[in-house]
């Protein structure tokens, strides 16, 4: 099987465990996914602060490249539950398969928690001690989601999507 047929599997394989969710769980999962989506941005905006546009424009985004198990399945559940859609080309390789040369197609509150806990030598050296400890605390929140989810389905929701399948099965 390949990439995109894969992608389409277990993106329709998280249209099932959502639907299969016990009753009082949904409450509890968009709660997660509402703290996920705003430490995301939390962290997206300390590094704008920073003027990471600039520095991604410098080095044409290298972080970006071969991107393809940058996101994991509460990622893109959480587009599922926001009903926004990913657009995923796995024939653009090295260009991240959810990207284009121009940059990211994803929101910084819906992009993978791996890129934006992600944090590159030359925006690290702009950052003061203060933001320092603030990224350290969304990370610690965005792994803290990830674990709850994980917990309240059943499913270890912090493994890349592509890799979601039976013979992969990580700790949570
Ligand atoms: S998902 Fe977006 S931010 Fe992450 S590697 Fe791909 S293009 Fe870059």
């Amino acid at each position: 099987m390949d990439d995109q047929q894969l992608w389409h599997l277990n993106t329709a394989r998280i249209k099932d465990l959502l639907a299969v969710l016990p009753a009082g769980t949904g409450l509890v999962l968009t709660q997660l996914l509402s703290r996920y989506q705003q430490a995301k941005e939390a962290l997206a905006a300390i590094v704008a602060k920073v003027d990471a546009v600039s520095e991604c424009h410098r080095c044409r985004g290298q972080c970006c490249l071969n991107g393809k198990y940058r996101i994991n399945i509460l990622d893109a559940l959480a587009h599922t539950a926001a009903e926004t859609a990913i657009s995923a080309d796995f024939s653009q390789n090295p260009v991240c398969p959810y990207g284009t040369v121009a940059g990211c197609t994803m929101e910084p509150g819906l992009r993978p928690a791996d890129c934006v806990m992600f944090i590159c030598d030359a925006i690290d050296r702009k950052l003061s001690p203060q933001a320092r400890l603030i990224l350290a605390a969304g990370e610690e929140e965005l792994r803290d989601c990830i674990q709850k989810a994980s917990v309240l389905t059943g499913e270890p929701l912090g493994t890349p999507l592509l890799l979601w399948g039976d013979k992969y099965k990580p700790k949570v």
